[in-house]
């Protein structure tokens, strides 16, 4: 008998139809002896729609009201799986994250959860009871209902399994599982069986949207066994490990696990700045007083010495305010130099611990790029990613090409 805590998500609660399902799926579970803790998100489209009547009567809501409002739409789901489940003969008791313990702070809208009371779901676990919680929300001492930031129920979820030290947090979701990369873009993409929490960070903030960030780091930080899978069809899903749980001289281990990749960002380049100290700091520090995050950066120095091309690149949405500050505040500051820019490039990564005991990844990356004549950019790296950027036209056919010769490929046989 295990004790999992299951999360579904708003497409897996998005109708009558798929509310009776999950209720089918839990029961299905229980009937196997185990304890479920479930978690649900509001229905899909819920959330959002909440926020339109906000901004339609005051475009200036107060964050508090905000939060006793988008709370209400996992209110809805709860009652409503706590009522399938009766009907199956279940019984089922459902909770706010007030009634159920779940303590924050009084960051309205982006509430970090502090403790967790256990005991009355503990109770109702031992009374064979399936306990459903509202996901996203919680209580700040003085008693306002607050939420985690969008996407939080991924976090209410490992969080309960964290205090509850269940068996496994399950995250189901509209996707069977984490791919090696995007299987819009890659037809040969597979469902990997694990990925560490360090790798699932990298490709989660390189724009892989499975799971809330938060909610793998909460993971990482309290060793919950996490498991992301489809709530329409069974599989195994992909389980998240801890990085120590992955056994270092394993033969088997692929050298790269994932690769993200993102049209989003743009990338802007001072020409012939000169080359004097605190200069970095003279034309990035305008961007970040205008609050617009830089991603990578790159600075070449002149072989005379005094001139230096310094290049970084930010999310495409902040291209032109960017672009403007360079010209209006840092080139006069800086008294001479050009500005380029270009907003029509990808960043491609490829993200793997297994680079950590392997060279060449980087030179192997850089030649499969070179035989199909896509130019470089920019590189970056950390331990365990390599990033490159190129120029937009060429993202398909540079994750392609990276897959296959990195061996992600699902082999043709499977892949129909
Ligand atoms: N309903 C909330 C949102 O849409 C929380 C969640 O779905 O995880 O952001
Ligand atoms: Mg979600």
């Amino acid at each position: 008998m295990a004790l999992y805590v299951q999360k579904f998500g708003g497409t897996s609660v998005g109708s009558v139809e798929r509310i009776k399902a999950v209720a089918e799926k839990v029961k299905g579970f229980r009937d196997q002896g185990h304890q479920i803790v479930v978690v649900l998100s509001a229905m899909s489209g819920e959330t959002n729609r909440l926020i339109g009547l906000a901004n339609e009567i005051n475009d200036e809501p107060t964050p508090r009201e905000m939060d006793m409002l988008v709370s209400t739409g996992e209110q809805v789901t709860i009652s409503l799986l706590a009522m399938a489940l009766h009907k199956l003969g279940v019984p089922a008791t459902s909770y706010t994250g007030s009634q159920v313990g779940i303590l924050t702070d009084s960051s309205h809208t982006k509430a970090r959860i502090q403790r967790i009371e256990t005991d009355e779901m503990r109770e109702d676990l031992d009374d064979n009871k399936v306990v459903v919680v509202a996901g996203f929300q919680g209580v700040d001492e003085e008693g306002n209902i607050t939420t985690l930031g969008r996407g939080g129920s991924d976090t209410t979820g490992v969080a309960l399994a964290a205090a509850l030290k269940a068996d496994e947090c399950q995250i189901y979701t509209d996707v069977d599982g984490v791919y090696t990369t995007d299987p819009r873009v890659c037809s040969k993409a597979q469902r990997l069986d694990t990925i560490t929490v360090e790798e699932m960070l990298e490709l989660a903030s390189l724009g892989s949207k499975v799971l809330q960030i938060r909610a793998v780091e909460f993971a990482g930080k309290y060793n919950v066994p996490l498991r992301v899978l489809s709530s329409f069809q069974d599989g195994p899903g992909t389980l998240i490990v801890a990085d120590s749980d992955q056994d270092e001289d394993s033969m088997e281990e692929p050298l790269i696990s994932g690769i993200a990749f993102t049209a989003n960002e743009a990338k802007l380049t001072l020409l012939n700045t000169p080359d004097v100290p605190g200069v970095a700091s003279r034309i990035l520090g305008p961007i970040a007083d205008a609050n617009i995050e830089v991603d990578m950066i790159v600075q070449n120095v002149a072989p005379a010495g005094d001139y230096t091309d310094f290049t970084f690149t930010v999310a495409k949405g902040d291209y032109k305010q960017t672009m403007k500050i360079l010209q209006e505040q840092v080139l006069p500051d800086l008294g001479e130099g050009e500005v380029k820019g270009d907003d029509n490039i990808a960043k491609v990564s490829l993200v793997g611990v297994g680079m950590r005991s392997h060279a060449g990844v980087a030179s192997k990356m850089f030649r499969v790029l070179a035989d199909e004549n896509v130019n470089i950019r920019m590189v970056s790296t950390s331990e365990i990613k390599i990033s490159v950027v190129i120029d937009e036209k060429h993202m398909e056919l540079a994750v392609k090409a990276l897959h296959k010769a990195f061996g992600l490929d699902k082999s043709d046989i499977e892949s129909e």
